[in-house]
């Protein structure tokens, strides 16, 4: 094994002094070995008889962390900012001192380190979310001047890390792991290193579920002990393959982090038994081309599994990974993953930006040609960031939009292109749409996470790539609203389901004033209802459809605008007529043995009966005979109003209609309206009137007034009603209409 990936430096306490600088000495033999020393003893002198909680010097942190930093092979400000980053926090020194005694550079560094350790992450007290934001700003801004800074935050919050079972508090340690894990692992994997990023990970993962780390690491040892042999069998014939094809590769074998494995089996939602890439071998090799050399022969010799195969070289990732990735089916169809990459793109996997610092003219620094080689400017990613940043004016307009107290609960999410999208922990591929464009958040009906499709309700998870599959016409669905953690989604699909509903009701009133002209035996048209819309004082004839449609408008209202002056039109009398079945229709209609001709009979408005309905007649003085049905509330009140009148209907009504009215209870999504039409004008209920209650922001009461031929077609509708998905509950609405109005 390489000799780099060893930046293990637990097992002893700490580095002695001529140990880091052999360290440092061993990639640049040029390194000013004062400088360190003298960065060394000032870390020691200064931090003085302060203590660890494990029991150690507290010196021996700041030299653990220089020795991290010595095996990412960083320059030497950066070990000996590494060496000093606590003592401006925790010493009596100043910047001046450090300033003085090692110069700006490092001053600056470490006065950079000093200020991402100020940041308050988790907010306990709102009123201070203020500072928290600023904070934030520096944050940000500090990392953005020189990437050492967080290269050597890292380092520290690694090392910390490794020492966190000491901290007496648990409920400190949960903090900083998810601290850890939300923030500083994603950082490290944003600035492409992998080393520290997946140390980070598993050691936050162990102090936050240990349950879950141990028992994933248990899986993993009974895992080794059944491949032991396969594996080395496989490596044997892998030797054999390079050694024949004359090609000189390194090879070795590793094995997914727990937190990694953990992480799989939640997102994809499989079993131990179906992660793939457990295990993996990287064959390493000199330049790209023998990569591709080495894939053909893999191919010749096993089957691949052609879903699995990635061709990183010739599209990196967007932090500059690059690799190929295949699958091969070995002996007795085992899978087994295979990465093939140049020394160079493993230096730049392992350490990432790290590995631009390189030996060159004698001095051993940041080199922007290496850089340029894999990827170019590591600013670049962290850049966003800053753009978001930016973007949002000052402090509190920052919070607003960045909403820094869900920074410690953020996700941090990419664009195919690799630009960061920072969303809430929760958020779905719908919060995310939106958050890239509201356009595609309108249009948003897919998407693509990590190349797989998965549902809109998925849980987007730190690092993962997000592509929207996008649909035609922006069309709001049922229950998105509840699937949105942001306030942005929220409000946009809010108005999408306004402008929908609008437009439904619309549809709904066109539709009412279209019958409203037939029955009058015109064609309607928009142009004929110009002068009406000025005299209902409408604007646009959407206006009035929509009035229509929500029964805010009625259609006798209507028509008499339509036919100003021609009060009692054919049409108008005949809706007047339908309103109910009045006392000159009901004498037709109702018949019964204590019936006089002559009597003056109407049906009762309190629960509108319709022919089929068992009904009674009570005889009022001054009203004549009123007609309820048998089961109204009314009727049951009012004994004393007078005598019962034993009734029934005439054959004649069976070939009349009536109105009756429904209440239903509907969700209030789009489509639920167009849905509730639908059925009734398929029942054959002819729709009259629709009034419209808004009960709450989930549901609409409505009340219908339909035309019917007899009770039993009524209920037909209402069984219809029933059986829809959006409808929740319908009736035959009786009893008192003008509480229900
Ligand atoms: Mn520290």
């Amino acid at each position: 094994m390489n000799k780099q990936v060893d930046i293990d430096t637990k097992k002893a306490t700490y580095l002695r002094q001529y140990e880091l600088v052999d360290l440092v000495r061993e990639y640049d033999p040029s390194v000013d070995e004062n400088l360190l020393n003298k960065a060394y003893v000032y870390a020691t002198k200064a931090h003085g008889a302060q203590m660890r909680h494990s029991g150690d010097p507290y010196y021996a942190h700041p030299i653990q962390v220089a020795g991290i930093l010595a095996g990412l092979h960083m320059d030497v400000q950066s070990i000996c900012t590494g060496l000093l980053h606590d003592v401006l926090e925790d010493t009596e020194a100043t910047f001046e001192d450090v300033s003085g005694l090692f110069g700006e550079e490092i001053a600056q560094l470490v006065d950079g380190v000093t200020k991402l350790g100020q940041v308050e992450l988790s907010v306990p007290n709102p009123s201070r979310q203020r500072r928290q934001a600023e904070n934030f700003q520096k944050f940000v801004l500090a990392m953005s001047r020189d990437v050492r800074v967080l290269i050597v935050k890292l380092c520290d919050r690694l090392h910390n890390m490794r020492t966190l079972q000491y901290h007496p508090k648990q409920e400190s340690r949960e903090r900083i792991s998810r601290e850890t894990l939300d923030i500083y692992a994603p950082l490290a994997r944003r600035i492409g290193v992998d080393r520290i990023c997946s140390e980070l990970e598993d050691l936050s993962f162990q102090h936050l579920n240990p349950s879950a780390y141990e028992s994933i690491n248990k899986r993993l040892d009974g895992w080794r002990a059944d491949q032991k042999a396969a594996i080395s069998q496989m490596s044997v014939a892998l030797r054999d393959l390079m050694d024949e094809a004359g090609i000189e590769a390194r090879m070795y074998g590793r094995e997914k982090r727990a937190y990694a494995i953990w992480r799989k089996l939640q997102r994809q939602g499989i079993g131990f038994e179906d992660v793939a890439d457990i295990y993996a071998f990287r064959i390493l090799v000199d330049k790209p081309e023998t990569c591709y050399r080495v894939l053909g022969l893999l191919h010749t010799e096993y089957r691949c599994v052609p879903a699995r195969f990635r061709d990183f070289i010739s599209v990196p990732k967007p932090n500059g990974y690059q690799s190929l990735h295949t699958t091969i089916l070995g002996p007795e169809n085992r899978r087994l993953e295979i990465q093939i990459r140049t020394e160079r793109m493993e230096d730049v996997a392992e350490r990432g930006v790290a590995a631009h610092w390189a030996y060159k003219n004698e001095s051993y620094a940041y080199d922007p040609e290496k850089a340029q080689e894999s990827g170019g400017d590591p600013l670049r990613r962290i850049r966003p960031l800053v753009e978001m940043m930016e973007q949002s004016g000052d402090a509190d307009e920052f919070l607003e939009h960045a909403k820094l107290e869900m920074f410690t609960d953020q996700v941090f999410t990419f664009t195919p292109k690799g630009d960061l999208i920072s969303l809430p922990r929760g958020a779905t591929p719908i919060d995310f749409a939106y958050a890239v464009h509201t356009d595609v958040g309108d249009t948003c009906i897919g998407a693509v996470i990590n190349n797989r499709e998965k549902p809109l309700r998925t849980r987007l998870q730190n690092g993962d790539v997000i592509k929207i599959i996008r649909g035609g016409d922006p069309e709001p669905q049922a229950g998105w609203e509840n699937m949105v953690a942001t306030g942005k989604a929220r409000s946009a699909l809010r108005r999408l389901t306004r402008d929908r509903e609008a437009q439904e009701f619309q549809r709904i009133g066109a539709m009412l004033a279209d019958h409203a002209f037939a029955r009058e035996d015109k064609d309607f048209s928009e142009s004929s209802i110009g002068d009406t819309l000025k005299r209902l004082g409408f604007k646009e004839p959407v206006e009035l459809y929509e009035a229509l449609g929500k029964g805010e408008l009625s259609i006798k209202k209507f028509m008499q605008a339509v036919f100003p002056g021609r009060e009692s039109t054919k049409a108008i009398q005949e809706y007047a007529n339908r309103e109910f079945i009045t006392d000159s229709t009901a004498k037709l209609y109702v018949k019964g043995d204590g019936l006089t001709s002559g009597v003056s009979m109407h049906l009762s408005d309190c629960c509108s009966p319709i022919p089929g309905d068992r009904i009674v007649g009570v005889q009022t003085p001054g009203k004549g005979v009123v007609i309820h049905t048998i089961d109204c509330d009314v009727l049951a009140e009012s004994e004393e109003m007078g005598d019962w009148l034993d009734i029934g209907w005439r054959r004649a009504a069976q070939h009349a209609t009536s109105t009756a009215r429904i209440t239903a209870t509907v969700e209030h999504v789009p489509g639920a309206l167009a849905d509730v039409t639908k059925i009734i004008g398929e029942a054959g209920g002819n729709l009259i009137k629709i009034n419209t209650l808004q009960r709450s922001p989930t549901f609409f009461d409505m009340i219908f007034d339909l035309e019917v031929t007899d009770n039993r077609h009524l209920m037909q509708i209402i069984a219809a009603l029933r059986a829809s998905a959006y409808v929740v509950a319908a009736q035959r609405l009786t009893g008192d209409y003008a509480a229900a109005e």
